[in-house]
């Protein structure tokens, strides 16, 4: 038995894939796959709204917030979060706290015609994005159009363990790699996006909540596949979704909820990271962990051993002993551990033996 460490696409509940496998030649007994059906079917109009109404109920969310479900990754919506609500002349505030929210950043400076609208308030570059801001280092206006951060940079392993107040200005967070895994009050934030290859499913969705008051201030004047107004209006049906990965989706909400929703997850998902952290601790050095502890990721937890050497020879035994997708991102090297949602605390159990194995040996 293997598992599967990957960033994204990544670990899918046994359980979901499962019924996936059963239900895939023959949905539901209507004689042929979901796959094959139109989406504008009452039984793919079924999937797509559970989906919308189990993440809402997952999250807590309040009638004031509608969800969309859209193609092109978090990516896209590094762009038509400015394209929707940075009107000429305003700024928008960002907190650049890695890879990621650099993304962000360079992506929305691609939609202005002046790079001072898109104001940098904190950038964690100087100290090589191993922390992450204190209330007190931001200044944020209130009349910015919205201030943009990351929940979790995936590639630097560096979480929001608890959100500043950030007043009145409407918050914007990029939650692709730890969205539904632990409790937030997601009503603090305007908008929340996430892409669903991580905790919720497979490649091909984007979740999108958007609370009503910050939709009322979008731009009307956009392309239709890019405008908010017009995906919420239109139930995010304007063109063919993603009919698969929204099917998956909603699979992997619905046994979510099964699970005990957020707050089981929450507790499992820190007992995992808790774990391996641990053991980071103890091990004198050999694995270490850049990331001040207070920040420490309990989605993606990045180490580093000794030397290259030790690294490459670590990995090649992981694979050797079926534990897959250590290697740490291309841009920053070393060994990302990704426990997401549907990782097993069994599958952090293994890899915790196989570290120390690892250690004793070399
Ligand atoms: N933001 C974060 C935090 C991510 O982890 C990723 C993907 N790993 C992205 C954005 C980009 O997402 P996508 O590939 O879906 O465009």
């Amino acid at each position: 038995m293997g598992y599967n460490f990957s960033a994204g696409p990544a670990t899918i509940y046994s359980e979901v894939l499962t019924q996936i496998h059963n239900d895939f030649l023959d949905y539901k007994g209507i004689g042929y796959s979901i796959i094959e059906a139109s989406h504008r079917t009452s039984f793919y109009d079924k999937i797509h709204n559970d989906a919308i109404e189990q993440f809402k109920t997952l999250l807590k969310l309040g009638d004031d917030y509608h969800v969309v479900l859209l193609g092109g990754g978090a990516t896209l919506q590094y762009a038509m979060l400015a394209y929707n609500f940075l009107s000429e002349g305003q700024v928008a505030q960002y907190i650049n706290s890695g890879y990621w929210a650099t993304a962000a950043i360079q992506n929305a400076k691609k939609t202005v015609k002046n790079d001072k609208n898109i104001e940098v308030v904190w950038d964690g570059s100087s100290n090589n994005f191993t922390r992450l801001p204190q209330e007190k280092e931001l200044v944020i206006h209130e009349k910015s159009a919205y201030l943009h951060l990351t929940s979790n940079e995936t590639i630097g392993g560096i979480q929001w363990k608890q959100f500043p107040n950030f007043g009145k200005v409407n918050v914007v967070a990029d939650m692709c790699s730890d969205i539904l895994s632990r409790t937030i009050d997601a009503n603090a934030f305007s908008l929340i996006y996430a892409g669903t290859q991580k905790n919720l499913g497979i490649s091909g969705v984007t979740v999108i909540a958007i609370k009503n008051s910050f939709l009322e201030k979008a731009n009307n004047h956009l392309p239709d596949y890019l405008s908010y107004k017009k995906q919420v209006e239109k139930n995010s049906l304007l063109n063919t979704p993603p009919v698969f990965s929204v099917w998956v989706f909603e699979r992997v909400l619905n046994h979510i909820i099964q699970l005990g929703g957020i707050e089981a997850l929450d507790i499992l998902n820190a007992k995992k990271a808790d774990l391996i952290y641990q053991y980071l601790q103890e091990c004198n050095g050999f694995y270490n962990s850049p990331i001040d502890f207070r920040y420490r990721s309990n989605m993606n937890v990045v180490f580093t051993l000794p030397s290259v050497e030790l690294q490459n020879a670590f990995l090649v035994a992981a694979e050797n002993a079926n534990l897959t997708g250590l290697k740490g991102h291309r841009s920053v090297g070393g060994c990302r551990a990704s426990i997401y949602n549907a990782m097993p605390i069994e599958g952090v159990e293994v890899l915790i033996e196989f570290m120390k194995h690892f250690k004793n040996t070399h």
